[in-house]
């Protein structure tokens, strides 16, 4: 075991967040020595991992991008490659590339009051060499799932099936489609984007729901950011189209909560709209919640809604009984017959990237912990986490947090402080994290730390809200003590 190495802050993953925050600890905290410590044999997390054809952002790049680095491309939705190679780019800019250690994947994590720092073990994927360093601030951003194991429900008679069945997490690459009868099981982000993607090519495609999705349809490019880059520099389309992104996403979010109907409404006149007075919407495109009760989908230009048009791709709403060899029963009685079956099924959750804490070598669990403003845990010293909104784009989060870190560290370095740790004082009543029945949320609670009722405690899904309270607020909270 190597045990000789030490960094004063240890990144965990290099997917956007983690590339988000070692950015911007070389941008603000320039002193401080970091490393990030990578799992798989590349960057990009989510970006490197998923290779089904089409693969995009649902979400606008002005606000998907990072603050520090504006979004240069025409594309308002872009392409899995393209979001790859910006967060690359970011890493090459801010000299972050030599610090990450890819193939290290962090086990556990052990903090010593003693020597007031975490030691940290990870298990090399190359030598199977296991290594431990000892850092003093730890920052956990590897993100949310499982990379393992997409999600795959039981479906009777599975082995029976004569052709291919295939997730969407675990694309092979050879994949041949062409002229084939595919159907793709699901109707989140994933399957609708596979549909568009492939449906010129095969011979029949059919997405199989058993619930629609609510889907709404944005141009890939822009017009007011177009017009105004006529005349603006980059930077400011940039910013002016950001905040304007921010500030529709927020009141479309409000409307879900204070108007349902209404923007259901809305949102289903559009889809009327695209696949014309006789298409069956009611059974296909209305959802039996409300919009926002789960993730509200993108899809540009109405690229879904042309090839089901267009008759390149079918829509079938209704509950698998079983496979057979020659594809998928229906409960309704119908039969699927099929060469290929993709399973758009979701994700597993997995929180903090399933790393084993420890306090002076006694085991805890960090759920069983508070979340302080959406990033530390209480009673928990110097460590931070990161995570997204679920309600608008992932970095405008993952932002904002990692600028607060960087306030926390330099804070310390002023103060000659040791530790920083959230501790609560007075009352406080538990509510659920997260205001959202997503299946991958549903079947993870209770792999979920604990939500509070009350600021610094609440974890908000209110992008404004956190930047007047992480970027503008002081550091001086009384629950928020330094040593
Ligand atoms: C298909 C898909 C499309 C999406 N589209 C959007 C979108 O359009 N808009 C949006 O806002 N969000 C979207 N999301 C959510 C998306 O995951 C985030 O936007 C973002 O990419 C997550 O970045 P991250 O760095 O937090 O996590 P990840 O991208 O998951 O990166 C985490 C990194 O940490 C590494 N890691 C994990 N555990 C360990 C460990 N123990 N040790 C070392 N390394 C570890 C992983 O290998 C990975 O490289 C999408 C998600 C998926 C799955």
């Amino acid at each position: 075991m190597n045990n000789n190495e030490s960094v004063d802050v240890l990144i965990i993953g290099a997917g956007l967040a983690g590339i988000g925050a070692a950015c911007q600890l070389r941008r603000n905290c320039p002193d401080h020595s970091i490393m990030v410590l990578e799992s798989r044999a590349a960057s990009g997390g989510t970006w490197d991992l998923f290779r089904y054809p089409g693969f995009r952002s649902d979400s606008d790049m002005y606000t998907y991008s990072y603050g520090f680095k504006p979004w240069k491309d025409k594309s308002t939705i872009a392409d899995g490659q393209k979001i790859l190679s910006y967060i690359r780019e970011a890493a090459a800019e801010n000299d972050v590339e030599k610090h990450i250690r890819y193939q290290h994947k962090v086990v556990a994590a052990d903090w010593s009051s003693a020597d007031k720092r975490w030691l940290v073990t990870a298990e090399r994927g190359d030598t199977g060499e296991s290594v431990t360093i000892s850092c003093k601030f730890m920052f956990n951003c590897s993100g949310y799932f499982d990379y393992e194991k997409g999600y795959t429900p039981e479906f009777a008679g599975i082995d029976d099936f004569s052709g291919q069945v295939v997730h969407a997490q675990h694309w092979p690459e050879d994949l041949d489609y062409k002229g084939k009868r595919v159907v793709v099981i699901g109707s989140g982000a994933t399957a609708i984007t596979l549909v568009p993607a492939m449906s010129k090519d095969t011979a029949s495609l059919v997405m199989l729901q058993r619930t629609p999705t609510y889907i709404a349809s944005l141009p890939s490019e822009d017009p007011m950011a177009k017009s105004m880059g006529k005349w603006l520099p980059n930077s400011w389309v940039f910013r002016l189209t950001r905040w304007r992104k921010v500030l529709l996403q927020m009141y479309i979010y409000r409307l879900s909560r204070r108007q349902p109907a209404a923007l259901k409404k809305y949102l289903l006149g559009q889809v009327r709209k695209a696949l014309g007075p006789d298409y069956d919407v009611e059974t296909h495109f209305t959802p039996n919640y409300n919009p926002w009760d789960q993730r509200l989908c993108a899809v540009p230009d109405g690229d879904l809604f042309t090839a089901i048009r267009e008759g390149d791709a079918e829509v079938v709403t209704d509950h698998i009984d079983q496979f057979n060899d020659k594809g998928i029963q229906l409960k309704s009685g119908k039969q699927l017959d099929a060469d290929i079956v993709i399973l758009a099924t979701g994700l597993n959750l997995k929180f903090a990237g399933g790393v084993k804490h420890s306090f002076d070598g006694k085991a805890l669990n960090i759920t069983d912990h508070f979340v302080y403003r959406g990033m530390m845990f209480s009673g928990m010293p110097n460590m931070a986490f990161t995570v997204g909104y679920t309600n608008s784009s992932w970095t405008l989060k993952t932002d904002l947090t990692g600028k607060y870190v960087c306030r926390l560290l330099n804070k310390m370095e002023r103060g000659n402080y040791s530790t920083v740790t959230p501790r609560m004082k007075g009352e406080i009543e538990e509510v659920p994290m997260l205001d959202f029945d997503a299946g991958y949320i549903l079947r993870a609670k209770g792999l979920m730390p604990k939500n509070g009722n009350r600021l610094p405690w609440q974890n908000y899904q209110n992008y404004v809200r956190d930047f007047v309270g992480l970027r503008l607020g002081r550091l001086n909270d009384k629950e928020l003590e330094f040593r």
